[in-house]
């Protein structure tokens, strides 16, 4: 059986991000953009190393990057409301 859920992402101004299934337990570092549901900011076809924002506060959320040949977003922790699973 996956083991996972869908977990909300939220900045620290209380805004919805995205939604983001998230395998296994632990801190979420980076999400893999093929695996955002509901995205909110318009992530999804932004080209590697954007710096997505925060549509209320205009915040940095992190910076897509190419990881193991996918994009992934690695959260800027500071702006990430942190997520317990
Ligand atoms: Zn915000």
């Amino acid at each position: 059986m996956k083991i996972g859920k869908i977990v909300s992402i939220e900045c620290k101004c209380g805004y919805q991000l995205f939604r983001y299934f998230k395998a296994g337990k632990g801190k979420i570092i980076k999400c893999f953009i093929d695996k955002l549901e509901d995205d909110f900011v318009g992530i999804k076809g932004m080209e590697t190393y954007s710096k997505p924002i925060c549509p209320k506060c205009h915040k940095e959320l992190g910076i897509i990057m190419m990881i193991r040949g996918k994009a992934a977003l690695k959260l800027n922790q500071g702006t990430i409301k942190p997520i317990r699973i």
